[in-house]
């Protein structure tokens, strides 16, 4: 089975997307804004729209690459919300400056999650508003006080709603997370999960050596219980099996549903003599147990191939193949049995 993946598959394609559109936009704002505060003669506002502008333009190839997507955001976010506060500060912006204040909450929610951004949004909302208040004070508290508590409570309001959008949004991306690696008959992680559990166990081999070891169990004349107790029963069969096996491992371990009736169990830190002992403990446990299925008692065995890494694969794909040739010598063997390299 070749899986294909993007090269950005981890939900941060939608921010690098948003942060380049947010570079482009800069880039073209910045341009046009110093044009206009050259006219005014608002230098210092032109001295910092062009920077921005340009810091902006050289970012964008730098987003389009990197693996520090959360980090750059930051720093790009602080620096653009920190442009606007120092426009806003100056004597001849005007008033409606402030509707880019209202970005923030919304792009720091977009590019940073919930958490930071809405750090962000709290420090600079209640910069600018300070600011707004201190420079308009006389015009919109003593003219026309519902303007500045205009202001403030839309600024607010977004700042709420990002907020929640981004609560929603995250932990809907986590349930479809779970759901995508998680097989629902019996709550097992599936073969993606299996991948993305065997990566990170590699990925700790290769730095401090653990060994791991890889086990592929298949229930013995399973299509018999379908036929002699029906589907539904061979379903709890499955769901039973699920838990006894879940239960009998480490912490560290995985169970994960390989196909129909095929489990595989991934052994973190588990020598190939120590794989061969698991095999054969949760081997004897299953033979051992005895499932009730509407008053009637059922009982079956498994067989099961072992493979260790990396000797007997380098890579997931090798290490079941090694397994999967072993469960059949088992089945070929006479079943209910455990076969090792
Ligand atoms: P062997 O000892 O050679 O493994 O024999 P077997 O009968 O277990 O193997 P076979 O591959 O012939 O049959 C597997 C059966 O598992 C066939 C299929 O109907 C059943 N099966 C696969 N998935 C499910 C499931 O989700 N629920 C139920 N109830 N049965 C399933
Ligand atoms: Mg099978
Ligand atoms: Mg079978």
């Amino acid at each position: 089975m070749t899986e294909k993946t993007g090269r950005y598959d981890d939900g941060e394609a939608f921010r690098r997307a948003v942060l380049i559109v947010l570079l482009i936009f800069t880039t073209a704002f910045g341009a046009g804004f110093a044009v206009l505060n050259y006219n005014n003669a608002n230098y210092t506002a032109m001295a910092g729209e062009i920077a921005m502008g340009l810091f902006a333009l050289c970012l964008v190839p730098v987003i389009r690459g990197t693996t520090q997507l959360i980090r750059w955001s930051f720093v790009y976010l602080v620096l653009f919300n920190t442009t606007m506060m120092l426009i806003l500060a100056t004597p001849q912006s005007s008033p409606s400056v402030f509707a880019w204040v209202l970005l923030i909450p919304i792009l720091s929610h977009m590019l940073l999650g919930r958490a930071l951004g809405g750090g962000v949004t709290a420090v600079f909302l209640v910069t600018a508003l300070v600011i707004y208040y201190t420079r308009f004070s006389e015009s919109s508290l003593n003219g026309n006080p519902r303007a500045l508590l205009n202001v403030a409570g839309v600024a607010l309001c977004i700042f709420g709603f990002s907020f929640v959008y981004e609560t929603s949004r995250s932990r809907a991306e986590r349930a479809l997370k779970r759901q995508a690696h998680t097989d629902p008959l019996t709550g097992l992680g599936n073969r993606a999960h299996l991948k993305l559990r065997f990566q990170q166990a590699t990925a700790r081999h290769e730095r401090d050596g653990t060994p791991l070891a890889l086990l592929l169990l298949d229930i013995d004349f399973f299509k018999t219980i379908n036929d002699t107790y029906g589907h539904e029963a061979g379903d709890n069969a499955l769901r039973a099996v699920s838990s006894l096996l879940n239960d009998n491992i480490r912490p560290d371990d995985g169970v994960f549903r390989y196909g129909g009736e095929e489990f595989c169990i991934l052994l973190s830190n588990a020598s190939p003599a120590r794989a061969r002992q698991v095999a054969e403990t949760l081997r004897r446990l299953v033979e051992a147990s005895i499932f009730d299925e509407a008053g009637a008692t059922l009982s079956f065995t498994t067989s099961i191939g072992v493979a260790s890494f990396p000797r007997d694969g380098a890579d997931l794909q090798a290490l079941l193949g090694a397994a999967d040739k072993r469960l059949y010598a088992a089945k070929l063997a006479g079943r209910n049995r455990v076969v090792w390299g």
